[in-house]
């Protein structure tokens, strides 16, 4: 399991290291094809930020290599608020004192028809807060069953499950599972998530493990920029891709990092990334594994997403509406985070063709899935 590999590794240690990197060593990671992490460590480094050149024309080579002009497009669709965790940077947050919405099979349909008329989607994540007597395996089984006949790509980011519960979701059309560590700051991680499930470090971080074993076809993972120091956090996420990837190589992966916005709550980030930040990051990310899907949601603004892009990003999502029965419109239900990109679909996808690139709207079909759903 991770946790026991994560225990070799010390956070100031890691901290320490990433601040020595040198101009040498960036540029011994550049000239290099197989990176390995103290490489990572170099190209994340503040060394590296006058590099960032270089880093762009190696990024853009990689991914015009490995996924072409394509960008691959996916939506939202938030189906319960409830909650029994206590992250004190989320709107969710048991704490607060909102309406809380777990949508029904008829309201679920409805968010399907609604979706299906927003773009021709096909990629759906189906995101819920962890309340397991409302929204856990069992009802998240029918959720699938009934958003099936509408995507042919289902993913969920969801409360972490033991093995068995991701089999069964497997067996019900489950493509894909998300799951954020938010940080991998164990000494600090009770701060930002003091009760629940959600405040055991371990169950959370060996859940990659269990996701693996069950044979889930993609995995996608991240840290929430905001919290701790963010080149150890992304330094540690690296680790756990390479040993997921030598543990669970029939496994897709992908990798986001999502800045802290602005919730319910009002819970300010103790950290800002910027732009430029995120630029050198996303390259150094996708110089390091030339696979991984990187994926930006509509927290990115549209400019900045339009320019990453051509640099490491490979998918995006449009239109989100970030809270239970969005699509629809229930109007006491609260977002969990504001977008900065709040385009259509269709304007999305127009700025990618003239931008020379493709909007892939379907890049699974449902055939493909071993248990014939
Ligand atoms: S981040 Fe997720 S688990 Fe935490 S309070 Fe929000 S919805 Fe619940």
């Amino acid at each position: 399991m991770f946790y026991d590999e994560l225990k070799k590794y010390d956070w100031n240690e890691t901290t320490a290291r990433i601040a020595a990197k040198t101009a040498a060593d960036v540029e011994r990671a550049l000239v290099r094809e197989h990176l390995d992490i103290d490489d990572f460590m170099a190209l994340i480094s503040p060394a590296a930020s006058s590099y960032l050149e270089p880093m762009a024309q190696l990024a853009h080579k990689y991914t015009l290599e490995r996924f072409g002009r394509t960008i691959s497009m996916y939506i939202p669709m938030y189906v319960s608020n409830a909650c029994t965790n206590h992250c004190v940077y989320c709107g969710f947050n048991h704490h607060n004192p909102l309406t809380r919405v777990t949508l029904s099979m008829e309201q679920v349909k409805a968010e399907c028809e609604a979706i299906r008329k927003l773009g021709p989607f096909e990629n759906l994540l189906i995101v819920s807060g962890e309340f397991p007597a409302l929204n856990g395996v069992d009802y998240l089984e029918k959720v699938l069953h009934v958003a099936r006949p509408y995507f042919n790509n289902l993913t969920i980011e969801v409360m972490p499950m033991k093995q068995r519960d991701y089999e069964r979701l497997v067996h019900s059309g489950l493509n894909g599972v998300v799951c954020f560590q938010e940080t991998y700051r164990e000494s600090t991680y009770g701060n930002y998530h003091p009760r629940g499930m959600k405040s055991i470090f371990e169950w959370r971080v060996n859940g990659f493990d269990r996701m693996g074993a069950a044979g889930v076809h993609k995995i996608g993972m991240g840290v929430l920029i905001g919290l701790e120091d963010w080149r150890t956090d992304v330094v540690m996420m690296a680790r756990h891709l390479r040993y997921l990837r030598r543990n669970y190589w029939k496994t897709r992966y992908s990798v986001n990092f999502p800045r802290m916005c602005p919730a319910e709550g009002g819970y300010s980030p103790s950290v800002v990334m910027t732009d430029r930040e995120l630029a050198q990051l996303t390259m150094a990310f996708r110089i390091f594994d030339h696979d991984v899907d990187i994926s930006y949601s509509t927290r990115e603004k549209p400019a900045f997403r339009a320019n990453m892009m051509k640099l490491g990003v490979t998918s995006m999502s449009a239109g989100s509406k970030t809270e239970p029965g969005g699509y629809v419109s229930t109007p006491e239900a609260l977002e969990q985070f504001e977008v900065s990109d709040d385009r259509t679909p269709a304007q999305v996808a127009q700025e990618i063709r003239a931008l020379g690139y493709e909007a892939v709207w379907k890049d699974w079909d449902k055939s493909f899935d071993d248990n014939g759903c």
